[in-house]
This record gives structure tokens, C-alpha cells and sequence, in this order.
């Protein structure tokens, strides 16, 4: 629709598209701005990611610019079919041909060797590329249509909570931005699950959309070491910082097994103090019902909480709230992941709640 397409010279475009059938004339919009060295904003099924054409030094470095994202940070590469793949990595084993049948287009990414031809900013100076296949028919249609892979990391300010919504990315990008396809919400809500190639064995470095469960059927030896905050400065692979995904408030995340002592010590942090937010599923938030806090409720299970957690963190930022307390989930399946960006929200600190005496439950 016409009236859907907003112009203003010299502003940001921000284009409503269907997501899954998306007008080809907002799309060759966008496409014409990434071939242009501009920088689109893009829904994925992960997060909203903030594009530019990956071949283009110059506008590679304005994701950078714009996003104040450290140049020691490597950007991900997005293609449209597998025969891209071979434009930009080199000397793809077998096994990335073998996850690509299976897990693309979706939330996969693989380091691999890069071509030489790449611009050495969009990859940090490695000799290592990041690269995936977007299962979205809006991140499909732009690729396409612009005709070269797209860098695009998350569209948010550095170290803030990844985009799952246009309003996201325009609180945080508007003014940099030159046109953002608006699609909705993201459907899984956090990033991409990586996967490096060039380690022996395979090593995953980030948990994302992906489980871990469904690589190891692939991969039987992939590696997986999580970091925590004792483990120091201790060569902490590129981008993965302890800090991340955060929430302006502090986040203090508890774990443990009885319930029941975890709700005691998350009252002995609300009590007196006023400007607490609790970020729970339905079950945990549900025992702070006669308390006046602001609640983020994240759902029944870890496939409803990851679509809801970083709108959460912003929500509870925008409500001013200086303390959020969460609880640590379940490491399986998507859970990981939701548990790796809480830890890194928590800035790598988890508190350990020990059973009440005796036991109960
Ligand atoms: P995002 O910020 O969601 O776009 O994720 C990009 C992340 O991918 C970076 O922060 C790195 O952790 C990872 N990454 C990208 N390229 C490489 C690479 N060549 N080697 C290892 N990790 C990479
Ligand atoms: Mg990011």
C-alpha cells in the first residue's frame, strides 16, 4: 500500500511489509539502498538485523558507526541460497554443506574460512567468516533482490538488548538508519546459534535458535564451554563479552531448584527497596502476585519466554526500575540460550540459592 510508504528526504523510510508476502515494491526500496552503501534495517526470525552489503568497506563500517559497536567485533554475513556460500567462504568441509541441508534457511550460523576478496572490517581482520541463510521471506526477498550477501549484526545500540520489534530498533537507530522493513514481532526472539567449523572438533560459541541437542545429532563431538565471570579476561572469543543483551538496571539472576527459597531471596531483594522489576515465567511470577512490582511475565515454557525477553529488559528499563530480578531456566533446548543471554545480561554473575533446610519443596 502506498500510504504505507513513508518519504521524507533525508529521513529513515519505515516501511510496513507483510511478513510473509512482502510488496516487492517496498523491497526493491530497501535493496536499492543496500546496493547504494546504505544501511536497512531488517526483520529476521531471530532478531532485527541492521544491514548493509557485505562487500562494501564503506558501508560495512557504518554498521559499526551507527551501532558504536567495537571494530574487534565481527558481523555475520546473511545469503539467500546455498550457492552463495561459495562466493564468500572457502574450502566449506562437507560438514557445513551437510548443516546447511538441514538447518538452512535458519537460525545456524558458521564460522568458516573467509574468501580474501571480503573486506577485511566486516570480519575484524580474521581469516574467519560468520555466515547464514535467514529462514524470513522479508530477510529472503531483500538478499535477493539487492544481489550481494548482507552484513548484518543485531539493530540495536552496542551492548543493549537485541531488537524483536520495529519500535526496538527505532529507539535505539532512528537517526541512522535509512529505511526499516517492519514486519512485526521476531518469531524466536534471540539470536542465531554459532557454530564454528574451522575448530577441531566443531566448537559452538554461541546458543541461539538452534539447540544444542539438534547439532550434536550432526555433530556428535561439538564443543560447548560456557564462560563464567571467574573465568577472567581468558581469551574470550571475538564478540562474545560477558556483557551484553543488558538492560540498563542492574540484573541479579538466581538459580536454583527449590522454589521456595528462591522466592525468599528474591523478597529479601525487594524488600525497601521500590524500584525493583521481576522478569518471571507465569508459574515464579504468580508467588509475587500480592506484591506491587512491575512484572514481566515471560510465558510457560522456554519457546513462549525467548520471543518475550529482551522486550522485557526494555520494558522494565522504560518503567525506570533500577534492580531486575530474574531466574536462571532450564538448560534444554532453547533454554540455553535464554540462559546464556540472562547470565551475560547479569554480566556473567549467577547467585546460587541453596534448598531450605530440610528440604522442601
Ligand atoms: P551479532 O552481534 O548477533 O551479529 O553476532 C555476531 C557475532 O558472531 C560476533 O559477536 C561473534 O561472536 C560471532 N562471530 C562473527 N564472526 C566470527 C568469526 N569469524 N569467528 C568467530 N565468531 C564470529
Ligand atoms: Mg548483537
Amino acid at each position: 500500500m502506498a500510504r504505507d510508504i513513508t518519504r521524507n528526504a533525508g529521513e529513515m523510510q519505515h516501511i510496513r511489509v507483510s511478513p510473509a508476502q512482502p510488496a516487492a515494491a517496498a523491497i526493491d526500496i530497501a535493496a536499492r539502498a543496500i546496493k547504494s552503501g546504505g544501511l536497512v534495517a531488517f526483520p529476521t526470525e531471530t532478531v532485527y538485523g541492521l544491514g548493509a552489503n557485505a562487500w562494501d568497506a564503506d558501508a560495512v563500517h557504518k554498521i559499526f558507526r551507527a551501532k558504536a559497536r567495537p571494530a574487534t567485533d565481527p558481523l555475520i554475513a546473511h545469503i539467500c541460497s546455498a550457492d552463495q556460500l561459495d562466493d564468500i567462504a572457502r574450502d566449506a568441509p562437507d560438514l557445513a554443506r551437510e548443516l546447511c541441508r538441514r538447518f538452512w534457511p535458519g537460525a545456524l550460523t558458521l564460522v568458516l574460512p573467509k574468501s580474501a576478496q571480503l573486506p577485511a572490517n566486516l570480519t575484524a581482520g580474521l581469516d574467519t567468516l560468520a555466515v547464514r541463510m535467514p529462514d524470513h521471506a522479508v530477510a529472503a526477498a531483500l538478499i535477493e533482490a539487492a544481489g550481494v550477501p548482507i552484513a548484518a549484526p543485531s539493530a540495536n545500540r552496542f551492548s543493549r538488548p537485541s531488537p524483536t520489534t520495529a519500535q526496538h530498533v527505532l529507539d535505539d537507530l532512528a537517526d541512522e538508519v535509512d529505511v526499516l522493513l517492519d514486519a512485526g514481532p521476531t518469531a524466536i526472539g534471540l539470536e542465531s546459534t554459532i557454530v564454528s567449523l574451522v575448530d577441531d572438533p566443531p566448537q559452538l560459541l554461541r546458543p541461539g535458535g538452534v539447540p544444542l541437542e539438534a547439532l550434536r545429532q550432526v555433530i556428535p563431538d561439538l564443543r560447548f564451554e560456557p564462560r563464567f565471570l571467574s573465568d577472567g579476561e581468558a581469551a574470550p572469543a571475538p564478540g562474545t563479552l560477558l556483557k551484553h543483551y543488558s538492560p540498563r538496571a542492574k540484573l541479579l539472576l538466581f538459580q536454583g531448584s527449590d522454589d521456595a527459597a528462591i522466592y525468599a531471596a528474591m523478597r529479601a531483594e525487594i524488600e525497601g527497596n521500590r524500584r525493583v522489576g521481576l522478569m518471571l515465567g507465569d508459574a515464579d511470577a504468580a508467588a509475587f502476585a500480592d506484591l506491587d512490582v512491575k512484572v514481566e511475565r515471560l510465558g510457560r515454557n522456554a519457546e513462549q519466554a525467548a520471543p518475550r525477553l529482551f522486550a522485557a529488559m526494555r520494558a522494565l528499563d522504560g518503567a525506570g526500575v533500577g534492580l531486575i530480578l530474574a531466574r536462571a531456566p532450564d538448560k534444554q533446548g532453547l533454554g540455553l540460550a535464554l540462559w546464556d543471554r540472562l547470565l551475560r545480561a547479569a554480566e556473567g554473575s549467577l547467585i546460587e540459592v541453596q534448598p531450605a533446610r530440610g528440604g522442601s519443596r
